[in-house]
């Protein structure tokens, strides 16, 4: 197929804060170097324009986005954000922390100082991250929503030297429609993979070079969130409670957050360990009984559910992080795992990672190497920066948790006492990769895949508590249901059959998107139907599949979600 290949110098996989801050920086860096040797401060030559192009698999900057979120940090890319008007819910003013029991909500006279946010501020992250795309822009970045990256370009000496994005206008068996549109091939002296978690090029890309050789497996969490309409003052914006205890099990890592943002909205939402082990466990369903505890059906009666979200948080810490660098690519933000698990925070070093990796490339420009020796650098710029120790504080913290919830915070207690020591003895804590935690139905006595085994009578009142179906309609999703579908999977055969009766499907409900179905054939079988349609791009499916057969991949650009305030 004829495709047309752009050349670019840098090219940013994904408009989020990671490479968003990395283009913003790196074109301030050239612009002064530019300016300096023009006026003779600076020696070297000038760099003259260097083209820089951030792709972005969803229709908007900050569309397929969904946080918290509470970051800890802007000032250091843009020092004067407030007065430059950067889109700020309320400054954190109170700080909760909760014990739920099935009844009770216990409140903590101490929050745990991982969770602590006085002088932060709460954001809408989608929201933000528009706005710093706009800061982009303003300088001449340019940037290309709708455009997937779909393949990494490597030469023959497995060289990377950029990146291809999908093909639109392909039907769902694959043949070409009217408005059909090859992909085009960018190629880059450096590419730049910030996709978030769990992103389809960095894992192809990790595992094409062997860059997690020694590491931890990374292990996820999935974070599912609404927001809700209030019909009064009675969570004031700047108000940042977090729970921990109900509905969770003491085996499941979990807890939850309600944040107060402006003009009578809450944004709530519920974490599980994507390292569970029960395997009718449900993540959504786990959120939705999380409303169910008195304490939220009071906290939310009268309002109105107005948005819905999922999304999957790299948890694994320090020791499960990818090399960070390769010939011609880096890996940034949450897609390379730099986010303090403890605290749930990344977006703070995201940006950071961003300009760190800007840095390394401006000095890779200036040099015109762009080897895997040359961009090392970014490496030991992490080292350097404040982002080692924080995460070194914190490197064993999740997998404190794989002894059950008590354990888990006596290891954790000690973890914050010896600098992050597991047991305060342990330098590194084994971790297991999530899908292998998962146990068979067999384990929990369980007859079938009925969900009543574990959760009982509960059931969703459409008042409170919903459906997946109704949740994802809050979601905003839309695909042109006429492409193929984007979630690969590698043998159906295994669901009718072997995954049926070792685990039930769980990819039923480990989707909070109604994505997988095991539907009724009309002869009594059952097959594995995939209503892709649905998916807002979590990517718990790739990562929680016990066989590890499901592939998750870009659809056709501009298709997901379309988060707004999430
Ligand atoms: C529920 C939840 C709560 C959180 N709360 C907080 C909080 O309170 N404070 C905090 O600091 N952090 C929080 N985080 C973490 C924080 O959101 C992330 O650390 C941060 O967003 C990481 O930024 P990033 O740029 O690495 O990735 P992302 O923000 O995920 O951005 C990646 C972008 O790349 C795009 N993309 C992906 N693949 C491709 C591709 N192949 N081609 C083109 N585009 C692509 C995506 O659509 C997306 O726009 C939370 C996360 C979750 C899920």
């Amino acid at each position: 197929m004829e495709r047309e290949s752009l050349e670019m110098d840098v090219v940013f996989v994904g408009a989020g804060p990671a490479n968003l801050s990395g283009a913003l920086h790196l074109t301030r860096l050239v612009a002064e170097h530019n300016q300096g040797v023009a006026n003779g401060g600076r020696e070297g030559r000038a760099l003259g324009e260097i083209q820089i192009a951030v792709i972005e698999k969803g229709a908007t900057v900050g569309g397929h986005i969904l946080s918290g979120a509470v970051p800890r940090g802007l000032a250091e890319l843009i020092p004067n954000f407030v007065e430059e008007g950067a889109p700020l819910e309320s400054p954190v003013k109170e700080d909760h922390f909760l014990y739920l029991t099935s009844k009770r909500a216990i409140r903590s006279p101490l929050t745990p100082p991982p969770l602590m946010n006085h002088g932060y501020y709460i954001v809408s992250l989608n929201r933000l991250t528009a706005w710093m795309g706009e800061k982009c822009e303003e300088v001449g970045v340019n940037i290309f929503p709708e455009f997937p990256g779909a393949e990494m370009l490597y030469d023959a000496a497995d060289r990377v030297v950029g990146v291809r994005t999908g093909d639109k206008g392909i039907d769902k068996e694959g043949k070409r429609k009217p408005n059909f549109e090859p992909g085009v091939d960018l190629l880059a002296k450096v590419t730049v993979l910030g996709e978030g978690v769990r992103g389809s090029l960095t894992k192809k890309l990790v595992a094409r070079l062997g860059l997690d050789e020694g590491r931890e497996p990374q292990v996820y969490s999935l974070g599912v969130k609404e927001l809700w309409e209030l019909p009064d003052d009675r969570y004031p914006a700047g108000r940042v409670t977090h729970t921990l205890g109900f509905p969770s099990d003491q085996w499941t890592y979990g807890g939850g957050w309600i944040y107060g943002m402006q003009n009578r909205i809450v944004n709530l939402g519920y974490v599980t360990g994507l390292d569970y082990r029960d395997p009718l466990i449900d993540p959504h369903a786990e959120f939705q009984r999380f409303k169910s505890h008195p304490f939220l059906t009071k906290l939310l009666d009268g309002g109105k559910m107005i948005r819905y979200g999922a999304k999957a948080i790299a948890a694994g810490g320090l020791h499960a992080m990818p090399r960070l660098y390769a010939d011609g690519v880096l890996i940034v933000g949450d897609s390379a795992g730099f986010l303090n698990a403890a605290r749930l925070k990344g977006i703070h070093s995201a940006i950071k990672s961003g300009m760190l990796a800007a840095e390394t490339i401006f000095e890779a420009l200036v040099a015109g190497d762009f080897s895997a020796g040359k961009l090392q650098t970014f490496e030991s710029r992490v080292k350097e920066s404040w982002i080692t120790p924080e995460l070194r504080r914190y490197r064993n913290f999740h997998a404190a948790f794989r002894h059950g919830r008590w354990l888990g915070m006596a290891n954790a207690g000690l973890q914050y006492i010896t600098g992050g020591r597991a047991w305060g003895i342990f330098d590194r804590a084994r971790q297991e990769a999530g899908h292998e935690a998962m146990g068979k139905l067999s384990a929990y006595g369980y007859q079938g895949d009925d969900v009543a085994q574990r959760y009982g009578n509960f059931k969703f009142d459409g008042k409170t508590t919903f459906n997946k179906v109704t949740d994802v309609y809050h979601a905003a999703v839309a695909h042109d249901e006429d492409q193929p579908a984007h979630l690969h999977v590698l043998d159906t055969n295994i669901c009718a059959t072997r995954c049926a009766e070792e685990y039930g499907n769980p990819c039923q409900r480990f989707c909070p998107a109604a994505v997988y179905e095991m539907a009724d054939n009309g002869n009594g079988q059952r097959h594995l139907q995939i209503n892709f349609s649905n998916c807002v791009h979590c990517k718990t499916c790739d990562i929680m599949d016990p066989y590890q057969i499901i592939n998750w991949v870009t659809p056709e650009g501009g298709g997901g979600p379309d988060y707004k305030g999430m």
